[in-house]
């Protein structure tokens, strides 16, 4: 039930009552529910054809009796079915974090942030160095939080990866790490080519893309910013964006400290 109060004035300010509002979301919650299932199900059942396929065509692309002709739309089947595994791994993955959100179950810990950042780093090595682009890590190792450091990895990621695709050649990236009175503030900037205004409050849904051809080019999913929203909510966190085109994007996410 969500409900909503305001007083009601009569001519003047004379106070006359209160006007209260009650919206029943039952049937909303319930559509959403459905919504998931339906959507971790057949992701979940897509999995296994995904599967096979891919090593059917692997087995074909070895085989060095194949004609070229062939290999090539061989490896046009092999690209394209990775994008259909990356979509259906992230699609999983935002059920998982949804459902954990929802019902309140990831557990956090009070750890250090250092490593946490400097895996998702790791993990992002090859990108920067196939773009080499520079990347600057400012974090106190004495810095902590209660976080669940797997999840966090994957949204440090997941803005990293956007970062650097977003970003020219031999560019910059920034990640800094500020302890806030109440929050801890994770920060990762690039200098890139920015995003337009009108898109900034669309941004974190699920499939929006503010060019679609140049980031299914860039090999994205749609998906990226979605889970990142749902990882600051596990840690009853926020994530924002401001952007400047022509001049990058700065992505900024607020962990209460206590984790409360
Ligand atoms: P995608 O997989 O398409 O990158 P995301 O959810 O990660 O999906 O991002 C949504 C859209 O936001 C992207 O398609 C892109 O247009 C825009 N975007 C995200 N990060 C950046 C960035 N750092 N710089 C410029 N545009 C960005």
């Amino acid at each position: 039930l969500h409900a909503q109060a305001a007083p009601l004035t009569g001519v003047g300010i004379e106070r006359i009552g209160v006007l209260i509002v009650l919206h029943d979301l039952t049937r909303l919650r319930q559509l959403e529910s459905v919504r998931r299932d339906f959507v971790a199900n057949v992701s979940h059942e897509l999995k296994t054809p995904i599967t096979a396929i891919r090593g059917a065509v692997e087995t074909l692309i070895d085989d060095d009796s194949s004609d070229p002709a062939l290999k090539r739309f061989l490896e046009i089947i092999f690209k394209q079915n990775n994008r259909l595994n990356a979509l259906v791994e992230d699609l999983l993955d935002l059920s998982r974090i949804e459902q954990g959100v929802i019902g309140n179950s990831w557990e956090l810990q009070c750890v250090s942030l250092l490593p946490v950042l400097e895996s998702a780093r790791t993990a992002c090595e090859s990108l920067l160095a196939e773009k080499k682009i520079e990347l600057k890590l400012f974090c106190s190792a004495d810095l902590k939080a209660r976080i669940n450091a797997p999840l966090l990895e994957q949204a440090v990621i997941n803005l990293l990866t956007n970062a650097i695709k977003y970003s020219d050649e031999a560019g910059r990236i920034v990640i800094e790490v500020a302890q806030l009175e109440e929050q801890v503030r994770i920060r990762v900037r690039d200098f890139g080519c920015g995003i337009e205004e009108e898109h900034l409050p669309r941004l974190f849904e699920r499939f929006y893309r503010v060019d679609r051809a140049r980031s299914r080019n860039l090999g994205g999913t749609g998906l990226g910013l979605a889970i990142v929203k749902h990882v600051a909510h596990a840690h009853r966190g926020e994530v924002t964006v401001a952007s400047t085109p022509g001049e990058g994007s700065s992505f900024t996410i607020l962990l209460p400290r206590r984790g409360e």
